[in-house]
């Protein structure tokens, strides 16, 4: 049976699978760091990726590539205009790679991708109004609207994370300051963390502490300690939860979804992340939106954008 390789390309990792025309995903995908230093070293290492993942996979008979990668995108022709996180300003990903590999390829948003996954077969299947936001290395966002992708009148709409969550606040990689992507993304859940290392309260056996000395101190920690309810990762964690409220109280009276989405590595902290965030919602957004909107992890998880890059990889290659 033929597949298409879906491939995550995020900030720190990429993600390569094969999945099926229903959106299956086939095996474990295979994950590798992203080489992000400069443009020659991450395409280097996305092509030895992926070619990795079409030996690897080749049971799986792979005949397109879909991919999803932060920035914006023009998903008709596959170039990417901009890409924070990644060195591929007004580049075509799409073309370069169909060359390299000689197989179809499709390149859209990221988060665009994994909305899609999540309305035909995630959390969200089958709702018309639904909005999501990843917090990962920086913070995106996706709008589904009307039962359909919203991109707006120059393909760059739903930058949720570039919302300003603190008028004057701490300097954004976008060039602005206060964006919900300073106060809700996994590089601030670290900064949450470190500022609580060594503190005799918070960091009680000195673990945050002995994680920054070693350099190790990362989101998947923290997370990690805070499920195990080590004080200080708890409270990181509170912080970030408190941000992402702002986000979703903006988010809930803006769109009124049925639906907000919350997926990315951050999302991996689960209820003790959402609860006090949704808390925030009904307490201080709108009726009767407030009401209505439910506020759920990504049931996709970590794998929603390969999912959906796959999927959208299908239809067209279809
Ligand atoms: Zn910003």
């Amino acid at each position: 049976m033929p597949s298409v390789l879906g491939v995550d390309v995020g900030g720190t990792k990429t993600a390569v699978g094969p999945v099926n025309e229903e959106g299956t995903r086939l095996a474990a995908p295979l994950v590798e760091p992203t080489r992000t230093r400069d443009r020659r070293a991450f395409l280097g290492g996305l092509l030895s990726t992926l070619r990795r993942a079409m030996f690897e996979f080749a049971e799986h008979d792979p005949m397109a590539v879909g991919v999803a990668c932060a920035g914006n995108i023009d998903s008709e022709t596959g170039v990417v205009f901009s890409a924070r996180h990644l060195p591929l300003a007004d580049f075509p990903l799409a073309s370069y790679l169909e060359e390299a590999l000689r197989l179809p390829v499709y390149v859209d948003n990221d988060v665009n991708a994994a909305i899609c996954a999540e309305v035909v077969s995630g959390v969200a299947q089958g709702l018309a109004e639904v909005v999501m936001l990843t917090l990962g290395t920086g913070v995106g966002g996706g709008l589904w609207l009307g039962g359909r992708l919203y991109r707006g009148a120059s393909g760059g709409a739903g930058e949720l994370g570039h919302m300003v969550v603190r008028a004057g606040g701490l300097p954004c990689a976008c060039g602005g300051h206060g964006c919900l992507e300073v106060y809700a993304s996994g590089r601030a859940l670290v900064r949450y963390a470190a500022t609580r290392a060594g503190d005799p309260v918070s960091d009680p056996q000195g673990v945050l502490a002995g994680l920054q000395e070693a350099g190790r101190l990362t989101g998947p920690e923290v997370t990690r300690l805070a499920a195990q309810g080590y004080p200080g990762a708890l409270e990181a964690v509170g912080e970030l939860s408190r941000w992402l409220g702002v986000g979703l109280i903006n988010i809930t009276d803006i769109f009124d979804p049925e639906m907000i989405v919350v997926g990315g590595g951050v999302a991996e902290a689960g209820e003790l992340l959402l609860e006090p965030a949704r808390e925030l919602v009904r307490r201080h957004a709108l009726p009767p939106g407030r009401d209505r909107v439910r506020i759920e992890s990504a049931r996709l998880g970590n794998e929603a954008g390969l999912v959906g890059a796959a999927l959208e990889a299908w239809r067209r290659a279809g």
